[in-house]
């Protein structure tokens, strides 16, 4: 398998060449050059799989692996049930007769993303012994991506994590999780100021091309292809899980916010899986479901993103959409770059109202928005009706589902997070602390490790520097 650019003028690459890549050198996004198919009878066959096979069939065609045995053990050795929970890996729970939630966030750090990050570390740590070399992974987080990747680096061979927070501004949980490791190759700088000056000064680091090659400086952003792929599988095995028949149809509803998770869900589409029609959720920083209605899309700037309690949602602009744009386009490289760069550049949107394309988008995804309130009510009339307690992003999901939820097909809402991650929102909306994982109970009382840094881009490239 080959990749290529939306923006059409880099070099065919393979998989192992984009690995440890961020963007590709025009600025665009890497994208298979083709989807491999996946029919009804492989559907039959894959029925029988447990998840670590599921996903070998599943990745195996975008990996082009040379070691099929090694690929095997490798996602073996990922997906168990000591890691994830349960056997399944990923679990359906019904919510009431016509929704149910597609269970991804089980992982170590209870949110979907540890199912990508969690295969990302051993590829990352196979593909830099094969080449000699080590990966110093620079970051910013307000929460739910820096502990994802910690959890998936810590400890893997030729790999050190710096990963930047705004001192005391995360939740007591989310500090917690990130400060308890004591890893000697991951390093937690929690920087004097906020999350958007923690991602000025990695921005300032990467673009110092000489900073960046000397110390082997890279990033794990949610534009990593290898990320989207892995979370193909679990659409996959959702659907494998929720129909009675193979080819029947189903509906996927996505709390999104990078829309990531939900590329995946298009992508497993665009193989054969019978998906029906995806829902995208967002919260109040609605810039995706204000595209879907209208067809403009119009990023925000920081000051116009307002936090809110589903934050992983609380973005203003969606990093993956130009490979679903690009895809819907019929993979025109010339008309995607005069979207996302000469319009934005030049008028901060774009329309695509008028264009036969976003017919065809507005068929396959449609969308809705949720907020405080309506995120409150839900978990807590989820939590009085179905007895289960929800997160406030999977939440916006359910209600999202709700509103698109036909009689006849079933519906699964990905839930992307667990709610014990946000307890305070939890407790607000249904009068209840949501349970813990037993290994959790104590994780605010555990010494903490991390270094203050004054927000400062040399500070950090001092600190850098003496430590790899
Ligand atoms: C990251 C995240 C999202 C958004 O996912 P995208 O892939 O960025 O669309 C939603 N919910 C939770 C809990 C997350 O951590």
């Amino acid at each position: 398998m080959k990749y290529t650019s939306t923006r059409g003028e880099a070099a065919a690459r393979s998989f192992d060449d984009i690995l440890l890549e961020g963007l590709a050198p025009d600025g665009g996004l890497y994208l298979p050059e083709d989807y491999p198919r996946i029919d009804r009878a492989q559907l039959e066959a894959w029925r029988g799989l447990d998840y670590a096979d599921l996903a070998f069939a599943v990745l195996r065609p975008y990996l082009g692996a040379s070691d099929d045995a090694a690929l095997r053990a490798l996602l073996r050795a990922t997906y168990t049930a000591q890691v994830f929970g349960s056997a399944e890996i990923v679990r359906l729970k019904p919510l009431d007769a016509r929704i149910r939630l597609l269970g991804v966030s089980e992982g170590p750090t209870l949110a979907f993303k540890d199912m990508a990050l969690q295969l990302l570390g051993r590829l990352f740590e196979q593909a830099l012994a094969r080449s000699g070399g080590v990966l110093n992974i620079v970051g910013a987080t307000s929460g739910d991506t820096g502990s994802a990747a910690e959890y998936a680096m810590r400890g893997r061979t030729g790999i050190r994590v710096f990963m930047l927070s705004p001192f005391g501004r995360m939740s007591a949980f989310q500090t917690a999780q990130m400060y308890s490791l004591d890893d000697p190759n991951i390093h937690n700088l929690a920087v004097q100021d906020v999350f958007d000056t923690c991602q000025d000064m990695v921005k300032a680091v990467s673009a110092d091309l000489d900073f960046k090659r000397r110390h082997a400086i890279g990033t794990i952003n949610s534009i990593n292809w290898a990320r989207v792929a892995a979370q193909v599988v679990y659409y996959v095995a959702g659907y494998l899980r929720a129909v009675e028949r193979i080819g029947d149809p189903l509906d996927v509803t996505v709390p999104s916010g990078n829309f990531g998770n939900i590329l995946a869900a298009h992508v497993a589409r665009r193989m054969g899986l019978p998906l029906r029609r995806l829902v995208l959720a967002t919260n109040e920083n609605n810039v995706l479901d204000e595209f879907f209605r209208t067809g403009v899309y119009r990023p925000r700037v920081a000051v116009e993103t307002r936090q809110t309690s589903s934050p992983s949602m609380d973005i203003s602009k969606a990093s993956n959409f130009e490979r679903y744009v690009f895809d819907m386009l019929g993979g025109d490289a010339a008309r995607t770059r005069a979207l996302f760069v000469d319009a934005l550049q030049r008028e901060g949107r774009f329309d695509l109202s008028a264009d036969p394309a976003f017919a065809r988008m507005r068929d396959e995804i449609v969308s809705g928005s949720s907020d405080h309130a309506c995120r409150l009510q839900t978990i807590g009339d989820v939590w009085q009706r179905n007895r289960v307690l929800i997160d406030p992003h999977t939440a916006d999901g359910v209600a999202v589902a709700r509103a698109h939820a036909a009689p006849d097909v079933p519906m699964l809402v990905v839930e992307t997070a667990q709610p014990a991650k946000f307890a305070e929102t939890i407790a607000e909306a249904t009068g209840q602390q949501p349970p813990r994982p037993e290994a959790m109970r104590d994780l605010e009382s555990r010494a903490q490790h991390f270094v203050v840094l004054p927000p400062d881009v040399d500070a950090l490239k001092a600190y850098i520097a003496a430590h790899c």
